[in-house]
C-alpha cells in the first residue's frame, strides 16, 4: 500500500522577505528526491506566499498556515479557504498546537476548520499531539484519539487529509520524540482509524511526525512502519531541510 512521503515546512511567523529569498534559493538550489518519492510542501507566512509560489521549483507545493472556519465576510483579518483556492494555493495548515494553544481553537472548531476547508478544494495537514502533562499522566492516546476524532466527526473523506502527530512537548523545543514514541502513537493512530473509520483508510491515510526534526534525526524516524513524512518548523528555514526531504529515499 504505496503512501508517497511527505515533508512540509512551517516556516511559522517568522522571517523577512530577505530571509525569504535565501531559504528559497537554498531550496531551489538543494536535489530532492523526485515526485513519485516524496511530495513536498512548504508554508511560508501568507504575506510571502505570492512571491514565493512564484520563484519556487514546481517541486515545492505551498500551504497557508491557517484559514477561516467558514465562507469569508465580516471577519477582520482572517483569510477564507475560498481565498486560497482563488490564489491557487493547495494545501492548509490546520489545528497546529500553537493555534489551539495561544488562538483557543478547540477540537470542535479544527474539526470544523478541516470540513470547510476541504468543501472548497483545499488538502489538509491535520494536526493533533498531547503536552507535556497529558503525556505523564498516560493520556496521550486519549487525547489525540480525541482529536482525531473531532474531525472525523465532521468528514466524509480523508483522500485529502495528512495527519500530522506532534507532541506539544517536542515543538520547538529540541527535544524529539524518540522513533520508538513516534511509532507507537503512529500505530495507535492507525488503529484508531481502521475501528472508526475503515480498514482502507487506515492503510491509505499518511500519518506524520512533527516537533524537532532535523537533518540529524530524520533517518531514523523515517524508518518507522507508520511514519509517512515529517512536519518540520525551526529546520525548515535552513539548508538541512534538504537533507530531511532526503530521508524519503
Ligand atoms: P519544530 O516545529 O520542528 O520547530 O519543532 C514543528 C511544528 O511546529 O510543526
Amino acid at each position: 500500500m504505496g503512501r508517497l512521503f511527505f515533508v512540509g515546512g512551517n516556516w511559522k511567523c517568522n522571517g523577512t522577505s530577505e530571509d525569504v529569498k535565501k531559504i528559497v534559493a537554498t531550496l531551489n538550489g538543494g536535489q530532492v528526491p523526485s515526485k513519485d518519492v516524496v511530495e513536498i510542501v512548504v508554508s511560508p507566512p501568507l504575506v510571502f506566499i505570492p512571491s514565493v509560489k512564484t520563484e519556487l521549483k514546481p517541486e515545492f507545493q505551498i500551504a497557508a498556515q491557517n484559514c477561516w472556519v467558514k465562507k469569508g465576510g465580516a471577519f477582520t483579518g482572517e483569510i477564507s479557504a475560498e481565498m486560497l483556492v482563488n490564489m491557487g494555493i493547495p494545501w492548509v495548515i490546520i489545528g497546529h498546537s500553537e493555534r489551539r494553544a495561544l488562538m483557543n481553537e478547540s477540537n470542535e472548531f479544527v474539526g470544523d476548520k478541516v470540513a470547510y476547508a476541504l468543501s472548497q478544494g483545499l488538502k489538509v495537514i491535520a494536526c493533533v499531539g498531547e503536552t507535556l502533562e497529558e503525556r505523564d499522566a498516560g493520556t496521550t492516546m486519549k487525547v489525540v484519539a480525541a482529536q482525531t476524532k473531532a474531525i472525523a466527526d465532521k468528514i466524509s473523506s480523508w483522500d485529502n487529509v495528512v495527519l500530522a502527530y506532534e507532541p506539544v512537548w517536542a515543538i520547538g523545543t529540541g527535544k524529539v520524540a524518540t522513533p520508538a514514541q513516534a511509532q507507537e502513537v503512529h500505530a495507535e493512530l492507525r488503529k484508531w482509524l481502521e475501528t472508526n473509520i475503515k480498514a482502507e483508510v487506515a492503510a491509505s491515510a499518511r500519518i506524520i511526525y512533527g516537533g524537532s526534526v532535523n537533518g540529524s534525526n530524520c533517518k531514523e524516524l523515517a524508518g518507522q512502519k507508520d511514519l509517512d513524512g515529517f512536519l518540520v518548523g525551526g529546520a525548515s528555514l535552513k539548508p538541512e531541510f534538504i537533507d530531511i526531504i532526503k530521508a524519503a529515499e
